[in-house]
């Protein structure tokens, strides 16, 4: 299963994306570990193989430094299966790209961190053909708006329908993230799913969003959004009902019970023990949905047209 992490979407910057150079270094920050030079742009770092050279700093801690292109090569294997298209690569490509040069701080003494508070990034080992294909097909390119680098967010299926950054996280609003039908993810395997809650397992995963010593009997969708999504879930107890926000019920009940807010029905199973709910897609819907890049790509959509669909109003530009 491939990792698909949901990335948070950032407030615009005012980085010019003309004054960036595809051919920077980029500083990320390993952590503690043993480090050893294989070649003089090879190195180990507990037993993995990574690109580019590292620094130990003064607290003992390993930086790898690596061109931008060859980090991009790890985390975009590590984001899409290499087998799917070349546009939906690229597209991914692109959008790595472009999430990386935003989250770069000249301030700090790394860029980035290899996990999913950035990206998911491990080095040599989990590199695919696909992926470093997609990065040298659109190499330099990024998403820009209004003369800044684009926000980018992503994630595995949007279930039929984008959804708003400011729906989903209260940002302001962004022109290009404000959500669109998307009739192209249908062949994720979570573009409908269904699952049984059980009322105990609620109960203890949402006690904090819940009377003291209140049990769950049933749930009801008290308000959706402009794409669809829960608003906010009435969770009917035996001590009376608590309206919790649709985003605190998911991240308190699991993104595996909860695939994402685009509930359809929710019913009491028979043993009324239960409740029964079904629903599209898996992730917060923000943004690039993958299986619909996917889709539009097996149609023969190239990864400029992609990316206008899912961000309505963004640019391409080349980095020098
Ligand atoms: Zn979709």
């Amino acid at each position: 299963m491939p990792l698909f992490v949901p990335q948070a979407a950032h407030a615009q910057n005012d980085i010019d994306p003309a004054m960036a150079s595809q051919r920077q270094s980029l500083r990320v920050l390993l952590g503690h570990g043993d480090a050893a030079a294989v070649s003089a742009d090879r190195f180990t770092f507990d037993g993995r193989l990574y690109r580019g050279t590292f620094q130990r700093q003064d607290d003992g801690t390993i930086l790898n430094v690596v061109d931008l292109e060859q980090y991009l090569y790890s985390v975009v294997s590590a984001e899409m299966p290499p087998s799917w298209p070349p546009a939906a690569l690229q597209v991914q490509a692109i959008c790595a790209r472009t999430y990386v040069l935003q989250r770069s701080d000249p301030r700090r003494t790394y860029d980035l961190v290899p996990s999913e508070l950035d990206q998911v990034y491990g080095g040599v080992s989990g590199e695919t053909a696909g992926a470093i294909a997609g990065v040298d097909a659109t190499g330099g390119a990024v998403l820009s708006f209004a003369r800044g680098f684009a926000s980018i967010a992503y994630s595995s299926c949007c279930g039929g329908h984008t959804e708003s950054s400011t729906d989903a996280w209260g940002n302001v609003a962004l022109p290009y993230l404000g959500g669109v039908p998307c009739p192209w993810c249908v062949d994720s395997p979570n573009y409908r799913w269904q699952r049984s809650l059980a009322f105990d397992m609620l109960t203890a995963r949402l006690t904090r969003a819940l009377p003291p010593a209140a049990r769950v009997q049933d749930l009801r969708i008290d308000a959706r959004d402009a794409s669809g999504r829960a608003r906010a879930v009435d969770v009917v107890t035996d001590l009376g009902d608590a309206t919790v926000a649709g985003s605190l019920f998911r991240r308190s009940v699991g993104a595996r019970a909860v695939p994402s807010l685009l509930i359809g029905s929710v019913a009491r199973a028979p043993d009324a023990a239960s409740a029964l709910i079904d629903g599209n897609g898996l992730g917060h819907g923000v943004g690039l949905c993958q299986w619909g890049a996917r889709g539009m790509a097996l149609a023969g959509r190239a990864a400029a047209e992609i990316l206008s669909f899912y961000f309505p109003g963004t640019d391409i530009q080349h980095l020098t």
